[in-house]
């Protein structure tokens, strides 16, 4: 998940261009390429420019939403992540602690990860250097009912959150000015409204933003931009 569906101005909708006929016989476009070809077939057009101080209205504060949000605060800009959690941020990378004199901590979500790409790498090692995350050495693979268990084998390292996976979470947010989280909090609409995007929580308003970031799965998101003058992004967002 994570689509940039949004930029500032005044204006309205351009109409949808009808997409090309696919000749018969070749593959069919992968999700990414076809959200692509969509973007650029179909944007909602706001007269005036992004301003020099934009701020952006990230929904979804689990790992894509956060990633993001960070991005954006180290290039200065600033950002307001909104999330349903009602225990903290993180979505998929929650983590439940049960109190009973052992302390047990599950992931009942993401339960370890790899990291492939060098910037993560980069996160990651810090994160092992602060005692987040450390290197799982053991076995990973699946338990069958019957118990039969199945080893995932892998030729790159895996990690685990030593005290799960929130805390990491936690710790992709910078301790910023220019980052405000809103939870729980769960986003119903957004619309283009005098060249801003304006969202609403139900129906309660949750402030105007330059741009908008959806950081969470498409069925949610196929639900915020039916609103938003963008019938065919709005319609990919189902698959
Ligand atoms: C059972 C399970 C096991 C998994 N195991 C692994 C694993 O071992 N290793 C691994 O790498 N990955 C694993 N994954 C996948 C991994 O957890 C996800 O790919 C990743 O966490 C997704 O991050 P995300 O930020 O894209 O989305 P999410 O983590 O889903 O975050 C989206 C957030 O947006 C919030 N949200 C949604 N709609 C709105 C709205 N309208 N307004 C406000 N907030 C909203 C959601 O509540 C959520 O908090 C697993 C996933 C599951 C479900």
């Amino acid at each position: 998940s994570g689509a940039v569906v949004a930029a500032s101005g005044a204006g309205g909708a351009r109409p949808p261009k009808a997409p090309p006929r696919r000749p018969r016989g070749k593959p069919r476009f992968s999700r990414q390429s076809a959200i692509k070809k969509s973007f650029q077939q179909e944007q909602v057009v706001f007269s005036t420019p992004v301003p020099a101080d934009p701020t952006v209205a990230i929904i979804g504060g689990g790992a894509s939403g956060l990633a993001c949000a960070s991005a954006l605060a180290a290039r200065g800009v600033r950002a307001v992540v909104f999330d349903t959690g009602m225990h903290g941020l993180g979505g998929r990378m929650a983590t439940r602690m049960v109190d009973d004199g052992r302390r047990l901590v599950f992931d009942h979500a993401a339960q370890f990860f790899t990291a492939s790409d060098q910037r993560f790498q980069k996160l990651v090692d810090e994160w092992v250097d602060k005692g987040l995350a450390r290197e799982w050495r053991g076995s990973i693979g699946e338990l069958e009912a019957g118990g039969h268990f199945t080893a995932i084998p892998s030729s790159t390292p895996r990690y685990i959150g030593v005290r799960g996976m929130r805390p990491l979470a936690d710790a992709m947010l910078p301790e910023n000015d220019l980052i405000k989280v809103v939870r729980p909090s769960w986003i119903s609409k957004l619309e283009p409204f005098n060249g801003l995007w304006r969202l609403f929580e139900s129906e309660k308003p949750q402030g105007q933003y330059d741009a908008v970031v959806i950081a969470h799965n498409g069925k949610c998101a196929n639900r915020l931009l039916s609103t938003s003058g963008l019938p065919q992004l709005t319609r990919q967002m189902k698959v």
